[in-house]
């Protein structure tokens, strides 16, 4: 397969990636494939703030993340936030997928707790590539729902900055945006790095995922 879109941070020698429209349409075999894994559980995604302890053989759950010691765990994404977690250890990881729905339902700081009740501790985090405040334009019904800083106006339009309010509620939920790897990457922007649904209206899936260290 081609090579996997690395975070710009080294995770402890962590096994993990962000996959590229070069990689394919991601449906949970394809990932599983391109995980190199063996297997990598996946989650039924609803765009909210469930998350999921990872045990070997559980069949697919509604959620939009997974903490894991054990399994490896992934989230697809064409647009939304992909964000993996790790303990300084690299025992606990997590993946987490958050679009705006996902964020304004308290997703990153779910995520915060869901690592630190599995014992991590020393946090870092990467978020992958997503449609930034570049090209996803919003109504301004969004201002009701964040605030100032994660919302850009240009020539009268509304722009919402995923990677900003992801951060933001990190930081609340004790994880300070210096130990979080942002990719630059907007999955919209240019015509084929990645699959972007509101670029597209295809419905294809980029794969993000992440293997905890073995005991
Ligand atoms: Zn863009």
């Amino acid at each position: 397969m081609s090579p996997v879109a690395e975070a710009p941070v080294t995770l402890s020698g962590l096994r993990h990636g962000f996959t590229a429209a070069a990689d394919g349409d991601m449906s949970p075999a394809a990932a599983r494939a391109a995980a190199g894994l063996g297997d990598v559980l996946t989650l039924k995604q609803v765009h909210g703030a469930v998350v999921h302890r990872a045990a070997p053989g559980l069949s697919v759950l509604e959620g939009d993340g997974w903490v894991s010691t054990g399994p490896a765990v992934g989230v697809f994404t064409a647009d939304c936030s992909p964000l993996l977690l790790w303990s300084g250890d690299g025992r606990v990881v997590g993946a987490f997928h958050a679009g705006w729905r996902g964020l304004a339902a308290g997703m990153p700081e779910a995520a915060v707790r869901a690592m630190t009740d599995a014992g991590a501790r020393d946090l870092s985090g990467a978020l992958g590539p997503l449609i930034g405040p570049c090209c996803y334009e919003v109504g301004a019904e969004f201002a009701e729902t964040f605030p100032a800083a994660s919302l850009a106006r240009r020539d009268g339009k509304l722009y919402f900055d995923q990677r900003a309010e992801a951060l933001r509620r990190l930081a609340a939920a004790g994880l300070p945006a210096g130990r979080v790897a942002v990719s630059p990457e907007c999955t919209s922007c240019g015509p084929t790095a990645y699959f972007s649904w509101r670029r597209d209206r295809v419905r294809r899936s980029l794969f993000s995922y992440i293997a905890p260290r073995a005991a």
